[in-house]
């Protein structure tokens, strides 16, 4: 059994991996970085000017404490900020997700929140439909999204030469040329 291998149409400007490849770092909204050096300054502060410091003995474990619960603080805002853009690109009910990772204590919210999130949402190159990223193959337009294998059709990797789950010879597949392009 043979399938044709979708050509890419013109649309397909090198933009295929546009969201797969997106930074991870980008995703974390400007509010939450200033939000998280406030709430580390606040901290230290807390630490080193409000709390009594009249024993120089303690100093080191003040350092200690103000460091530590200082991080734990930003880092806290810094996951919301997250969460608040990711939640959107997966088409997830925002308002409810972003009360589930701020109110849950002890960052429990957002681990349910790694746990229970949608898979991320692609365009196709060809017809820009939206499609879950871990489709093989566009719903709409046939467009071929990933590697896969030319007789079982379950995914590949792009440097694999024979199927892992067959044995096929993934050489006689006549991948398209956009896949050709980064197997080796
Ligand atoms: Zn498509
Ligand atoms: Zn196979």
């Amino acid at each position: 059994m043979s399938m044709p291998w979708v050509q890419s149409g013109s649309r397909n400007d090198g933009r295929t991996e546009e969201a797969a490849g997106e930074d991870q770092l980008s995703l974390i909204p400007r509010w939450s970085v200033v939000l998280a050096i406030l709430i580390f300054g606040a901290v230290q502060y807390l630490f080193h000017g409000v709390l009594p410091h009249h024993k120089p003995e303690m100093l080191p474990m003040r350092l200690l404490m103000g460091y530590s619960w200082g991080t734990a603080f930003a880092s806290y805002v810094l996951l919301v900020g997250y969460v608040s853009r990711d939640v959107k690109r997966r088409r997830m009910p925002a308002a409810l997700w972003m009360l589930i990772v701020v109110l849950m204590p002890g960052g429990i919210g957002a681990v349910v929140y790694f746990l229970l999130r949608q898979p991320l949402l692609r365009a196709c190159p060809n017809c820009r439909t939206e499609v879950m990223s871990s489709y093989h193959f566009c719903p709409q337009c046939q467009f071929q999204m990933a590697p896969v294998c030319g007789r079982c059709f379950r995914g590949v990797q792009i440097t694999d030469v024979y199927c892992t789950q067959c044995g096929h010879d993934l050489a006689k597949d006549q991948a398209p040329a956009r896949l050709r392009a980064y197997s080796d």
